[in-house]
């Protein structure tokens, strides 16, 4: 018998989003725990009303994809 697959445990893609005005990342791996998100958090389920905790210019919107785990 041979196992089809290995088991991954939660193979997630986790990306991360800049703030065009500061430079801000939001990393979905880490989130943003003083901000109420806690780590794994996706940048989808980040309030689209929320702005950049570092300038508090842009909003979540604003934000670009910086960086994505391929
Ligand atoms: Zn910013």
């Amino acid at each position: 018998m041979i196992p089809s697959t290995p088991t991954t445990p939660t193979e997630t893609t986790m990306a991360k989003y800049a703030c065009p005005e500061c430079g801000f990342t939001y990393d979905e791996q880490t989130g943003i725990p003083r901000e109420g998100f806690p780590p794994g958090t996706p940048f989808s389920a980040v309030p689209d009303d929320w702005s950049c905790p570092d300038c508090g210019v842009r909003d979540k919107v604003d934000f670009e994809l910086a960086e994505s785990a391929a």
